[in-house]
């Protein structure tokens, strides 16, 4: 019998838990829609309730459509994590390859150009041979390491929460500061005599009204 029992579980009857001749230690389950037996675990139920075109597993004629979206649901959120592991374990490879200077990343080019060029261009550059790092390394170094944006902010809450005015709740500050920006926005907008461009509905060629 297995440790742990997950929802596949619920959808067979263990026939016998005599499992000392059994490939694995598996025991033999019944289905309870179509009283088919097989031996197996989790990943074999599933394969049943949903079928499995890999190996030629059909899905079973009687289960209904509920539990078996249900099981799709979670053989794709399986996959989908897999895939992610698959990934990470790719972009530890990486960058041991990128760290023993292996391929590219030991020519005298290379090596030259990281002294001078950005380091998001230079990953841009030469990092193809490792293309998972590669994404990661752009995303991160291309940010900027400025505090311009926060300090702004910072200076609109402290002309908001002042000496003289310090009793306001968290909430009430924020939603004044995004008032007061937003103003502040409008006002420049209109500085600049911004106009929205758009096409007015009564100046439709073919509309009836402008049939002389
Ligand atoms: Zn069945």
């Amino acid at each position: 019998m297995p440790k742990e029992k997950g929802p596949e579980w619920q959808h067979v009857i263990c026939v016998s838990d005599d499992s000392d001749d059994k490939p694995d230690n598996l025991p033999t389950i019944q289905c309870i829609y179509c009283d088919r037996k097989f031996v197996g675990g989790a990943l074999r139920i599933r394969g049943h309730l949903i079928g499995d075109k890999k190996i030629g597993l059909k899905k079973c004629s009687k289960v209904p459509d509920i539990v078996a979206s249900k099981f799709l649901e979670i053989e794709s959120k399986r996959q989908e994590d897999q895939k992610k592991k698959q990934q990470l374990v790719k972009v530890v490879q990486q960058h041991s390859v990128y760290r023993a200077r292996q391929g590219v990343f030991g020519r005298p080019m290379a090596i030259a150009a990281a002294k001078t060029m950005p380091g998001h261009k230079w990953w841009m550059s030469f990092g193809a041979q490792t293309p998972e790092l590669q994404k990661i390394a752009v995303r991160v170094l291309s940010q900027v390491t400025s505090a311009g944006s926060c300090e702004r902010n910072w200076s609109t809450f402290d002309f908001i929460h002042t000496k003289k005015r310090n009793r306001l709740a968290c909430k009430t500050v924020e939603k004044i500061v995004n008032v007061h920006c937003n103003l502040q926005l409008v006002t420049k907008i209109e500085d600049i005599n911004y106009i929205d461009e758009y096409i007015d509905w009564s100046s439709d060629a073919d509309s009836d009204d402008n049939v002389d």
